[in-house]
């Protein structure tokens, strides 16, 4: 057995891990970053970035259906799969090579391989140990099922919907969270017939309430179909597509049923258990400065219990390298990370939901205005409806922001900091927000709440 040391061991080089070792470099640390498959992990490759590479496509096909609208001639004759993919590809292979010459520049030690936890301080890679002084786990996760709801064929997750080289005909999505709802939106768009189906309440049901509701009446008007609060019975499959049967009776018949039900811990057989870490259904329990029961060893990004988020991963990872570089960071709260559903429309939101400001503060200790989007002439434009909505403390910090419309996730920035840096409307009223852009949506929320709104009453 060879051994190799560091000052940091990193298992796992998503974003959560890369990001580690980045700021670890960066503060003068050793770092060796262990990875079974390529630097990047989920979200470049079969996440984040591959998706919203499909969402433009959607996107462009939309706009050019709908291209006489605005005066342009323009004919839709469909989709070519493998042009999207190339495309696709083409974006991801970019930020790929992008990154891992940033990793080698940067002297980052990349061992490639399974790694598997052997002792505080080591992690065994086929015959090497290496071990550091600190140990980062960033193992990510990966699509979960329902029990009994076994994958293959006709049965498919993310990953498998991001390879397929033809446009479905019909597809039924079960799970109407955040994975679900953008591979519908882009399906429908690219000429599929989908049914969604979710056993809570609500399409999106993370979301505050109103802005579910709305999303709903949107995805209705597309003509995306979607059963709520209906449970997931059964599938059978054969030659010619899926019947998938629901708790209540109903059967829903399509070519393929993509499982979009949330995302497991991939810890299982890492060792973590038998080296002593207190684990909870396969995630690794930390403290809230991402430290694990045993000293030394820390966890980022989808196996701490939380948001499961690029962004989550990439703070958790530049955090827990200062943590052991002894900077003492900031903690960031997962209620204030900022989250974006890039469908048709979007969906953007940081901070409490009404309801959830409303238990926290009492009922009348909060106030909420929520601006349509109607009034706001960018949208108008862009012929997006939609609002933002905004929970206020009374006389105090805004708290919540709540944003639904084609585009809003470029909003998220604004909203994040404001709620992140605790502002009161009465701060931010002063401050000008360009004309005409969607941005003064958030500007005329806020100067409404500071008491002196101009375009509304
Ligand atoms: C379809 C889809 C769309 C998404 N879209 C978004 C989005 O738009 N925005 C957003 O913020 N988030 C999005 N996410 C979520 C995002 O991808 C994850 O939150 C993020 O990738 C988590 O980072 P991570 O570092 O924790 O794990 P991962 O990215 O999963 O990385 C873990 C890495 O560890 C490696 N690894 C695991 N075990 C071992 C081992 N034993 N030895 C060596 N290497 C190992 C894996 O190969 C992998 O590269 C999306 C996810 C999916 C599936």
């Amino acid at each position: 057995m060879s051994e190799q040391n560091f000052d940091v061991v990193i298992l796992g080089a998503g974003s959560g891990g890369y990001a580690a070792a980045l700021r670890s470099t960066q503060l003068g640390l050793t770092v060796g970053l262990i990875e079974k498959n390529k630097l990047g992990g989920t979200c470049l490759h079969v996440g984040c970035t591959p998706t919203k590479a499909l969402l433009h496509s959607a996107e462009v096909a939309d706009v050019t259906r709908e291209s006489a609208k605005y005066g342009v001639s323009a004919d839709f004759h469909g989709i070519d799969i493998q042009a999207v993919t190339k495309y696709r590809e083409e974006v991801v292979t970019s930020k790929f090579r992008g990154l891992t010459g940033l990793i080698k520049q940067r002297g980052i030690t990349v061992i490639e391989g399974e790694g598997r936890l052997i002792s505080p301080t080591s992690v065994q890679v086929g015959d090497q140990v290496i071990t550091g002084k600190s140990i980062v786990l960033a193992s990510g996760s990966y699509s979960r099922s329902l029990p009994g709801l076994e994958i293959g064929g006709r049965v498919i997750t993310s990953e498998h919907a991001l390879e397929l080289d033809f446009v479905p005909k019909k597809v039924a999505v079960l799970g109407g969270g955040v994975i679900g709802v953008e591979f519908a939106s882009v399906w429908k768009s690219f000429g599929s017939d989908v049914t969604i189906i979710e056993a809570l309440p609500h399409l999106v049901p993370n979301e505050d309430e109103s802005v579910s509701k709305q999303f709903e009446r949107a995805f209705r008007k597309r003509g995306i179909e979607f059963i709520l609060g209906t449970r997931f019975q059964s599938v059978t499959q054969d030659d010619n597509g899926v019947v998938v049967t629901l708790e209540d009776g109903r059967t829903i018949e399509a070519e393929l049923l993509l499982v979009a039900v949330g995302r497991g811990p991939s810890t299982a057989g890492l060792g973590y258990e038998e080296v002593g870490i207190t684990m909870d259904r396969g995630f690794v329990l930390t403290n809230e400065r991402l430290a694990t029961n045993i000293p030394g060893v820390y966890a980022v990004g989808d196996i701490v219990p939380g948001l499961q988020l690029a962004h989550r991963g990439f703070q958790h990872g530049i955090f827990v390298a200062e943590e052991i570089a002894g900077l003492a960071p900031q903690v960031i709260d997962d209620i204030n990370i900022p989250k974006v559903t890039y469908s048709h429309p979007e969906v953007a939101s940081v901070g409490l939901s009404e309801a959830k400001a409303k238990e926290q503060y009492g009922d009348d200790k909060v106030t909420i205005y929520d601006y349509n989007l109607a009034g706001n002439g960018k949208s108008h434009i862009l012929g997006t409806a939609g609002s933002i909505k905004v929970v206020r403390v009374n006389e105090g910090p805004v708290v919540g922001i709540h944003m639904i419309g084609d585009r809003v996730g470029e909003l998220i920035g604004e909203a994040q900091l404001i709620v992140n840096w605790e502002a009161y409307p009465e701060d931010i009223a002063p401050l000008l927000h360009a004309h005409p852009t969607q941005d003064e949506a958030l500007g005329e929320a806020f100067l409404y709440l500071a008491g002196k709104p101009l375009h509304t009453v």
